[in-house]
């Protein structure tokens, strides 16, 4: 075996072993681009940082429910969010919402089958835009996610750090001319489901004869990933209830990550405890951690039983019955609060 292997057959093992063993998904269709630019869109965006397992639901209700480019830019953004309730990092929902705005203000409703001009759109960036070009219209865009990262790497027995840039460089030679949706389709299928972090079935790859990896029985441990350690940060969420068992919740305001979703009052440090002056808040044992990109914070539950006439100097938010939690939409964080909430009290929901 040697490293050196022809790029275009390469290429065409891929697309027989992705004849017969590639996945089906309601946003792709085997042998040809979707139909549904649309569909790819939402599907492409939701994939972010979200298993295919877990998207084929939000995908389809949200489908469902926003049919066309116009029906979602006509619809309201908290019911927006609350369809994207739970799949986290909410910026891109309301991405989505901004972008189908301008999608009917300037392009008609269509989604543009041009890598440059979906570059300009809100919330499309470099590798959205390349799926999009593949999947949606058929072109010969290479593109580069974690599954494709590690198959090339593999496939060239890179021992090193690899970067994105470098993984680009080696696979843009291989990507045919024809056939773009099936061939970006193959390599990230074959990185889920045959190429996989641990136990690669090579057996069944039709790269084995040419992997270095294989050859070298080093496959495993490849692809070398520098995570740098995330920030740890710890402060607390405040849950204030009335009499009628109503909790106190407020939208959050801003341009942020989390704007626009409700939640309890909560704070990402330890420095102001408690919210504000009262003689009855009740530090509980609890607490709820969550990885956000760049740190890990952990809130623990801090608790206060207020009567119903007593004003608190808190002043954009409700009180809210936990049964109609499901009306408004609620970060991932929050989600974490009510679910240890209901662990402790479960008639609560
Ligand atoms: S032969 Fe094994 S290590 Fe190489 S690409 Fe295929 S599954 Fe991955």
């Amino acid at each position: 075996m040697t490293h050196e292997f022809s790029q275009s057959d390469a290429a065409e093992k891929l697309l027989r072993w992705f004849s017969t063993n590639g996945r089906d998904m309601p946003w792709r269709v085997k042998g040809r681009a979707h139909g549904n630019p649309y569909a790819v869109w939402i599907s492409e965006i939701m994939l972010q940082q979200t298993t295919v397992k877990t998207v084929v639901d939000y995908f389809n209700r949200w489908m469902k429910r926003f049919p066309t480019i116009d029906s979602l830019a006509k619809a309201d953004l908290q019911e927006v969010l609350l369809y994207w309730q739970g799949l986290g990092y909410y910026t891109r929902a309301k991405k989505i919402y901004e972008c189908a705005h301008v999608l009917m203000k300037e392009y008609g409703g269509k989604i543009p089958n041009n890598r440059e001009l979906l570059l300009k759109l809100p919330g499309i960036g470099p590798y959205s835009a390349s799926s999009i070009c593949a999947f949606a219209f058929n072109q010969p865009e290479t593109v580069v996610d974690g599954n494709v990262i590690r198959v090339i790497a593999r496939l060239y027995g890179l021992t090193h750090a690899v970067t994105k840039e470098e993984i680009y460089r080696l696979s843009q030679p291989m990507t045919p001319k024809e056939h773009g949706a099936d061939y970006a389709s193959a390599i990230m299928d074959l990185g889920a489901t045959v190429c996989t972090p641990n136990k690669p079935n090579c057996l069944h790859c039709p790269w084995r004869e040419i992997c270095k990896a294989h050859a070298l029985n080093i496959a495993e441990s490849i692809p070398l990933i520098h995570k740098p350690a995330k920030k740890i940060k710890r402060g607390y969420v405040y849950l204030i209830q009335n009499d009628s068992g109503a909790f106190y919740i407020e939208k959050r305001a801003g341009k942020g990550l989390l704007s626009g979703l409700f939640e309890f009052p909560w704070q990402a440090d330890e420095s102001h405890y408690p919210l504000f002056e009262h003689p009855h808040w009740h530090q509980t044992p609890q607490t709820v951690s969550h990885t956000f990109t760049h740190f890990q914070l952990t809130l623990q539950i801090v608790r206060l039983q207020v009567s119903e006439n007593e004003s608190i100097p808190l002043s954009n938010g409700i009180f809210v019955l936990p049964e109609h939690f499901s009306d408004y939409p609620f970060s991932t964080l929050m989600k974490k609060v009510m679910k240890r909430l209901v662990e402790k009290e479960p008639r609560l929901l």
